[in-house]
């Protein structure tokens, strides 16, 4: 299997362009030791899987898409990294990424960017494109991705395929490199609900190496699904989210939800309409609180302590040393997240931004709290548009964040959140996503939904 999927990446990368390195030698030693010892093996011994290049491995680079960090290898694996390969899954090699996981098209890659294998013009989505791009190109069955503000569910919607982001907490963060370290959360990317289930509860769980872990069981995601193939919804009730909805919505994205609520109520669903009020201040919000958690982390990327170190021939001070590396290694999008995080937590600027901000973020998390007390789960389309062309966001910043629109209020508020295949958009033939939102902890409603969805 690992062996057909190395052949597969051999032939349609060049297209898809969704690793940024191959590890055959790796992958084929893994899978062989699944063969010698099939007494040890758990449920994905030998399924192979791609893993965004955000996650440290210590036998390949982890560059996360920067200049700054190629060629890195690091000396550890990162916890999820660790638990793969116990669980001897192959790892067949790191994925493509918008720099330092900013970003919703992959187009912010320093190493170019991956195509949508639907389209191949178009985006994959971002930042975790190559991982959602490596399944719809059957390159891989399995993937990782990590979601700040929706770099899992996003491409997932784009590229047809599903996404969960888990309960922030429920996966561990140690060895994933930082952006955002409220936010981020690495998760399961797969072609069915069920695959991404039996992903989830191999990476899942307590770590004592990463402080912000909860010390829960892990929710019963594989018996959800399961149960949720049934197609059996009584009893569950499900609320549609206001907000999400009109204006800067395709007509084909609007009316595959429709349709979507319409099959979430013949499978038995009670489906009521939910306001959740704050929902429109996510995205001014998450553009304050996430530059501003990326200026403080990206700082120990000084020119010392890993990767590139640019300087001339001249004498220079380690701050000219430290200047002339970040020029060089970071991109326009991660320079304009750093600048806008030092602005928004500068002395003078603090309370009006940060702490703004962050009072946002506590009403939606109570917005969440009263909708979670009337239904089971929420749901929204998981992106606003399908795929748009590669090049066409890219002078507009403000275009790109939209993207995320949907996504961003299950990340400020530490939810689990999931971005299932809804079919194509009759406007132009492209994978839309169903989004089914779940309170933390519950991850496993997603995936009863989520199954009986699909
Ligand atoms: N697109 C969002 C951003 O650019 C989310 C990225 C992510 O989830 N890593 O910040």
């Amino acid at each position: 299997v690992t062996q057909a999927h190395l052949d597969r990446i051999g032939q349609v990368d060049d297209f898809v362009h969704a690793f940024l390195h191959v590890d055959a030698e790796g992958a084929l030693a893994a899978a062989k030791a699944v063969d010698e010892a099939p007494e040890r093996a758990s449920a994905l011994a030998g399924v192979p899987l791609a893993l965004k290049d955000v996650l440290t491995t210590k036998d390949m680079p982890t560059t996360v898409g920067s200049k700054t960090l190629e060629g890195w290898i690091p000396p550890y694996d990162a916890t999820v990294t660790r638990r793969l390969r116990e669980a001897g899954v192959p790892i067949l090699g790191k994925t493509n990424m918008d720099e330092f996981a900013m970003g919703s098209s992959t187009e912010n890659s320093a190493y170019g960017p991956t195509h949508n294998p639907w389209d191949h013009a178009r985006i994959p989505g971002g930042s975790g494109g190559g991982s959602a791009a490596s399944l719809a190109a059957f390159e891989a069955p399995l993937a990782i991705g990590t979601d700040t503000g929706g770099s899992i569910r996003q491409p997932g919607a784009v590229t047809g395929t599903v996404g969960v982001k888990p309960t922030y907490g429920g996966v561990s963060r140690y060895g994933l490199v930082a952006f955002s370290s409220s936010l981020d959360q690495a998760g399961p990317c797969a072609r069915t609900v069920l695959d991404a289930a039996l992903l989830h509860e191999v990476i899942a769980g307590y770590d004592p190496l990463d402080s912000t872990s909860i010390d829960a069981p892990v929710p019963p995601v594989v018996a959800a699904a399961r149960e949720g193939l049934h197609g059996d919804l009584k009893g569950v009730k499900v609320g549609v989210v206001r907000e999400f909805s009109g204006d800067g919505y395709q007509a084909g994205v609007q009316r595959s939800f429709e349709a979507a609520v319409d099959q979430l109520r013949a499978l038995g669903a009670e489906v009521v309409e939910v306001s959740c009020p704050h929902f429109v201040y996510a995205l001014p919000a998450y553009y304050l609180i996430a530059p501003s958690e990326c200026s403080s982390n990206l700082a120990r990327f000084d020119a010392m302590r890993y990767g590139l170190r640019v300087a001339d021939d001249g004498t220079h001070s380690a701050e000219e040393v430290m200047s002339l590396t970040r020029e060089a290694g970071f991109g326009p999008e991660v320079k304009r997240r750093i600048m806008l995080g030092t602005y928004a937590l500068s002395s003078g600027y603090y309370d009006a931004y940060y702490g703004s901000a962050q009072k946002v973020r506590t009403l939606i998390t109570r917005d969440f709290d009263a909708a979670f007390e009337r239904v089971d789960v929420l749901v929204s389309p998981t992106t606003p548009t399908t795929a748009f062309k590669i090049g066409e966001r890219v002078d507009d910043p403000m275009a790109m964040y939209l993207a995320d629109l949907c996504t961003i209020p299950a990340n400020l508020a530490g939810n689990a959140a999931m971005s299932v295949p809804s079919g194509l958009s009759d406007e132009d033939g492209l994978p839309v996503g169903l989004q089914i939102m779940a309170p933390a902890l519950a991850d496993d409603r997603l995936y009863r939904v989520g199954a009986a969805y699909e």
